[in-house]
């Protein structure tokens, strides 16, 4: 089966297989991973190396921490207001689609949220001309969604913040492609696509900028404090980083994240050219914010809907339904998901066009 899910969503086979080898013995401890004191030698080794590799995948400087908790990245909308306002300065944010709405629903709990663009009134298809962004120099931070989930609209560019930090919802796409870590105050991410099963949160924060905390911080959302515990001030989500370390041993097998970028970008090229030139199928985003990751796309008729899901279910093609909020389909192709994925996929597609259209 090829799973296109937007999340959670397919993991590398090879990872899979690994982690059932090890599942009831792990390096000969007797029990399996789940099991073990997340304090203990064995399970220490196994977080330092996945913070290693991890550090190695994004170049991720000296001067950054990084975080492996639990929350989501919803706890994360909560955590980067607390963490990083407490003088209740206005906070800026980009408003490109439902992920980044819910931040920003989040964020107006804990102060003034001035939203800097919006792309609503375009129906969250495309990113809004940065010529216009009103930007406060005076803000806490800029947070943004470089890849919205849901609409499939993604940043190809790292937006110019000055001296404000910026804040990034990396959920969607971290991992795909290297990134300039230094550009960033905090990148956050949910690891349910990318990086590996639900439950674990990766963050990653320059260190000065956890000085800046109010008093009401909740200990599991206080980046100093579970930066000096070493992300287990609580009991972190221990089977989740341990399967995240393997996905990361994986990526740099691939090539890391310049490989992954070449065979993501191929990939969705492929996809988006396959729709561009058919009458059947349409992505309604306007090109140049094409997500590499989430591809949603309409038939022609929405009441073919249940039989190409169905088809695509037999045809061994799963989890290509469309976002409850907005419908039709959507193809979710992270790392995991191979080019011959994409290749069945448009397959499928090109013959389903045939016999309807
Ligand atoms: N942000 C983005 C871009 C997402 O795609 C998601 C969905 O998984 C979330 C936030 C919410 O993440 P979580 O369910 O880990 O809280």
């Amino acid at each position: 089966v090829f799973n296109f899910s937007a999340g959670p969503a397919a993991l590398p086979e090879s990872v899979l297989q690994r982690a059932q080898a090890e599942c009831a013995d792990f390096r000969g401890a007797g029990m399996s991973v789940m099991e073990m004191s997340h304090r203990g030698k064995i399970f220490m080794e196994v977080a330092e190396k996945a913070e290693r590799d991890l550090r190695a995948l994004l170049n991720v400087p000296d001067d950054y921490a990084v975080l492996f908790l639990q929350g989501g990245a919803t706890g994360q909308f909560a955590a980067v207001p607390l963490n990083l306002q407490p003088g209740g300065q206005a906070m800026d944010y980009l408003d490109t689609g439902a992920w980044s709405g819910k931040a920003i629903k989040e964020a107006q709990k804990y102060g003034p949220v001035n939203i800097v663009a919006s792309s609503q009134s375009h129906g969250y298809a495309s990113i809004p001309d940065s010529s216009t962004w009103k930007l406060d120099p005076g803000a806490a931070y800029v947070h943004y969604t470089p890849n919205e989930t849901i609409g499939g609209v993604e940043f190809h560019f790292v937006p110019e913040t000055g001296d404000v930090p910026l804040v990034a919802d990396m959920s969607s796409t971290i991992l795909s492609r290297p990134i300039d870590v230094a550009r960033y105050g905090v990148i956050y991410a949910g690891a349910q696509k990318n990086i590996g099963p639900a439950g674990l949160t990766v963050v990653i924060v320059r260190r000065d900028l956890m000085e800046r905390k109010s008093a009401g911080v909740p200990a599991v959302l206080d980046y100093a404090l579970q930066v000096k515990n070493d992300s287990m001030y609580n009991t972190p989500p221990t089977f989740a980083w341990y399967l995240a370390g393997l996905v990361f041993e994986w990526l740099m097998e691939q090539g890391g994240l310049a490989g992954m970028a070449q065979v993501n970008e191929r990939k969705a090229r492929k996809l988006y050219h396959f729709v561009d030139n058919s009458e059947f199928y349409r992505n309604p985003v306007e090109p140049s914010a094409r997500s590499w990751m989430n591809v949603p796309f309409i038939l022609a008729d929405d009441a073919l809907d249940g039989s190409f899901l169905k088809q695509a279910e037999e045809a061994g093609l799963s989890g290509l339904k469309g976002h409850r909020s907005v419908g039709g389909m959507r193809a979710s192709i992270y790392n995991a998901v191979s080019e011959a994925a994409v290749d069945a996929l448009i397959e499928f597609m090109a013959d389903f066009e045939q016999r309807h259209a």
